[in-house]
């Protein structure tokens, strides 16, 4: 059953796409050159002087990229908001920023335009996972700062469901939350979903009995780990969905009902897939995104620092969008290199959630040598040795490296309820 927001968009053929997205980056593009200072200083120093130099797509690809350490610069240098600003302040009604969990948080303004076509990102998203206006859609979320499912609860609202904010509850109040107000659809990150479930079991509440039909996860790859996934469904009797945003992007990707892989909304990005040492165009690499949608602060060709792949065949659902297989395969760099074996932590964490006994995770990473030594921590309900060997044995099986296994005690690792943090690294242990 194929549910879409906007089927007219979703399903253009290549050719038609691609001039949708020309003539909306022309929007763009005329916009925010001269009006926008970070942008014309920064295409001024790649020759581009007028938004007429850009002809064409190879014109487009020429331009330069721009990455999240140019941003936190330029707001370093310009606080509290930094230069990439297409109007005067008084335009801007939002303020939100990134959760800081790599380096100072960005801030980022929107205007009421750029709010709204938020909103509408989290249509083609909720619609994918199939919901409507009968949903009711309950958001475990501090509504702080961090614009986590800020503009998903917007979506709900645009899409005419109803939005139930979970703000300043604990998590026995959201699940009370949740059932006496009928939610049918969670937005969380993977692991606070788990922690939820966690939760519930401790309180002897039965999950499956609570009417909740359609989770939806980002912040982190795991509804895109199948292990993940399927300890997500198994436990809350749902079928859990992957999304992708970045606060500074957008709401960009999302599942459909074949949830193979995530979709990136072309109707309202330029996706391309760069190899990581030359910057080329590749299969597999970083995916460099441009939205179309946000003229008051915008951002062209970021390099989101997101590894993914590019899938080969159509999308059973009739989507033309590219789809990302795997979903969001890993932050670019957070991949270990362990006895000359590139492993993404994902990798690792696809592994442990097959093993219902192990509650919670860490994975400790020493530098030794220019090679990653990795440590799992695993809390485990029983059988701690057999279990902790045989999850052992898998990574060594089907990553081909040879890691330490440590049970912990029961409780004892963080729980998250946003984005998990669960690689850490460590200097090496003191040997001889
Ligand atoms: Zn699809």
């Amino acid at each position: 059953m194929t549910s879409f927001f906007d089927r007219g968009l979703e399903t253009l053929a290549p050719e038609p796409l691609r001039a949708h997205q020309w003539a909306r980056l022309s929007q763009v593009t005329h916009a925010i050159h001269r009006a926008n200072p970070f942008v014309t200083e920064k295409w001024a120093r790649a020759g581009v002087t007028a938004p007429e130099d850009i002809h064409g797509w190879e014109d487009f690809y020429r331009l330069p990229f721009t990455d999240k350490a140019e941003l936190n610069a330029d707001q370093a240098a310009r606080p509290p908001f930094g230069t990439n600003l297409t109007y005067p302040l008084a335009r801007y009604v939002r303020v939100h920023q990134t959760s800081g969990t790599s380096g100072a948080p960005l801030r980022w303004l929107d205007t009421q335009e750029s709010w709204d076509w938020w909103a509408r990102c989290w249509g083609f998203v909720l619609r994918g996972a199939g919901l409507d206006a009968e949903d009711r859609v309950f958001f475990p979320f501090s509504f702080g700062l961090f614009v986590g499912f800020w503009a998903g609860f917007e979506g709900a609202r645009a899409l005419g469901a109803l939005a139930i904010p979970g703000g300043g509850q604990d998590s026995a109040q959201r699940l009370a939350a949740i059932e006496e107000l009928g939610a049918t659809a969670i937005c969380s990150t993977p692991s606070y979903a788990l922690r939820l479930a966690e939760v519930a079991r401790a309180r002897g509440v039965d999950l499956g009995k609570l009417g909740v039909r359609t989770m939806i996860h980002a912040g982190e790859p795991g509804a895109g780990i199948p292990a993940v996934r399927a300890r997500i469904e198994e436990a809350w009797g749902a079928r859990a969905f992957d999304h992708a945003g970045m606060t500074e992007m957008g709401a960009y990707g999302f599942e459909c009902a074949a949830q193979a892989g995530l979709h990136v909304n072309e109707s309202e990005f330029i996706a391309e897939i760069i190899d990581l040492a030359t910057g080329a165009p590749a299969p597999e690499g970083e995916l460099v995104l441009s939205n179309l949608g946000r003229i008051g602060s915008p951002l062209l060709r970021y390099r989101t620092g997101d590894r993914v792949r590019r899938a080969t065949t159509p999308c059973e659902c009739g989507r033309s969008f590219l789809r990302l297989e795997g979903g969001i395969l890993g932050r670019v760099d957070d991949m270990l290199i362990v006895r000359g074996v590139n492993v993404f932590p994902s990798a690792i964490e696809g592994i442990v959630r097959r093993f219902s006994a192990v509650d919670e995770f860490m994975i400790e990473v020493y530098r030794r040598a220019e090679m990653d030594e990795v440590r799992l921590l695993l809390e485990i309900g029983e059988g701690a040795g057999h279990v902790a060997a045989a999850v052992q044995t898998a990574v060594r099986v089907d990553l081909g490296i040879r890691v330490e296994v440590t049970p912990v005690v029961a409780q004892s690792l963080p729980r998250y309820e946003l984005k998990a943090r669960r690689l850490v690294r460590r200097d090496p242990p003191a040997t001889g």
